[in-house]
């Protein structure tokens, strides 16, 4: 087995079937080693990443059948390689709103384990298409079993009977939106009574467990390498910074911010194009600045209100965290020949001239600084991307966040091949190349920022 981060990585994502997932996953792990409290004053060391992959989505009124079939609706979320969820093993994870016996409605994670859900593709004698194209309405969409063994099913519990002085619903019932057996299987997984489910936000995932593969043992096949190896190297990267710090002089704060909604733009409430990360520094940059050990009064030096927003961000230093694209072998024309970051070689800087990613020359300089000093000096590997200019190229959280607050930013992830797919493959050392890149770039980066002089 490669190593332990590496391990440690697939229970993370395995846990994290979801967005809601992730982020419980990421919060059980600062738990875990006692977060509680923000150190106030100095630069904040930040790294943004986000928790989201392109998926199905489960439709509102999702029940339909045909033919004899249970078939559930759904809807695209982002920009999915759509054609990798044909004939997988699918099933639904997600959070659910459930009544509580107060009268409460309470927010439930959900994650149903055995394959319920299948895209099945058309055998090739009826259709001998060369190029596989289909319909994302009618043909990406899942069969969920028979209707016959659906009738002879006993229902978990009977339907609650129609009385004319039931409550009135605004929406018709759950069990009528949606398959009733798909309603039991959710209520089974948040531990309530199906009707006590009152809504659920249900995604697609694929059953089959991330392993670690290659002849070697190199090689990482997960679903949702982006972003989630970059959502957890981050926290385990903070993790790992706070350890053995006992000097906490000339320190910055260690920030992480994981964001929902990158696949799709970003614009929500809990997406990087929104005022959260803004918001935050500025909470962060009021608080007084403790100057010493002691909580001696005399010491605290509160900052000047009116700019103190201002003078953090200025001080500060943003690190956008997103998968880039490793060579491929059987498409190696579609690379910059010059730019070709491979599995296991290190993280990557991401450049664009036309600023589709944030980074700069004093950002490069920065990160090759903190890469030297990682890992108790033995440093780690980076690598430099570069999109062909015939070719498109995708962007991140990096520059709309460098935008809206002004702070230096630089763009890198750790290279992978086929990202979007349900199935993308990965380097089992870069987990390790990354966590140990962002444990330095938190211990050092108040060193290391004010040696860098721009004019
Ligand atoms: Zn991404």
């Amino acid at each position: 087995m490669p190593n332990r981060y590496a391990e440690n990585f697939l229970s993370f994502v395995n846990d994290s079937p979801t967005p809601f997932h992730a982020v419980h996953s990421a919060k059980k792990l600062l738990g875990e080693a006692g977060f509680t409290e923000v150190k106030p004053g100095g630069p904040i060391a930040m790294i943004g990443a986000h928790t989201d992959s392109p998926c199905l989505r489960v439709k509102p009124i999702s029940k339909k059948q045909c033919d004899g079939f249970l078939q559930v609706g759904v809807e695209t979320y982002g920009g999915g390689i759509w054609h990798t969820w044909f004939d997988r093993d699918l099933s639904i994870a997600g959070r659910a709103m459930v009544k509580t016996k107060a009268g409460n409605f309470e927010s439930k994670l959900i994650k149903v384990d055995r394959p319920i859900l299948r895209i099945p593709t058309l055998a090739i004698h009826l259709d001998r298409q060369e190029a596989f194209s289909f319909n994302k309405e009618n043909q990406l969409f899942p069969i969920a079993g028979l209707i016959a063994a659906e009738l002879n099913r006993k229902p978990a519990q009977p339907d609650i009977p129609k009385d004319s002085n039931a409550p009135f619903q605004p929406l018709k019932v759950l069990t009528e939106r949606h398959h009733p057996a798909i309603v039991e299987e959710i209520a089974g997984a948040a531990g309530v009574k199906p009707g006590d489910v009152v809504d659920f936000e249900a995604l697609l995932y694929d059953t089959q467990k991330s392993v670690i593969g290659g002849i070697n043992n190199e090689l990482i096949f997960s679903a949702r390498l982006d972003n989630l190896m970059m959502s957890f190297c981050s926290v385990i990267g903070l993790l790992e910074a706070i350890k053995p710090r006992e000097d906490e002089e000339d320190s910055s704060i260690s920030l992480v911010s994981l964001f929902d909604h990158e696949e799709i733009g970003s614009k929500s409430a809990q997406g990087a194009d929104s005022n959260l990360l803004p918001s935050v520094i500025r909470r962060l940059s009021v608080l007084p600045c403790s100057q010493g050990t002691h909580q001696n009064s005399s010491k605290i030096i509160s900052p000047d209100t009116s700019t103190a927003y201002e003078q953090t961000l200025s001080t500060s230093f943003l690190v956008s965290a997103d998968m880039a694209h490793g060579v491929h072998p059987n498409y190696a024309g579609k690379y910059e020949s010059d730019h070709r970051p491979e599995i296991n070689q290190g993280t990557v800087i991401k450049v664009n001239a036309n600023a589709r990613y944030a980074t700069n020359s004093p950002g490069i300089v920065l990160l090759q600084e903190v890469a030297r000093r990682a890992d108790d000096g033995k440093g780690v590997p980076l690598q430099l991307f570069v999109v062909r200019n015939d070719s498109s190229c995708g962007s991140t959280i990096g520059p709309m966040l460098s935008a809206a607050m002004g702070a230096r930013t630089l763009d890198l992830g750790n290279p992978q091949l086929s990202m979007h797919s349900v199935r993308e493959t990965g380097g089992a050392y870069d987990i390790e190349h990354a966590v140990k890149l962002f444990q330095s770039f938190f211990v050092h980066y108040a060193e290391v920022h004010k040696s860098i002089i721009v004019e």
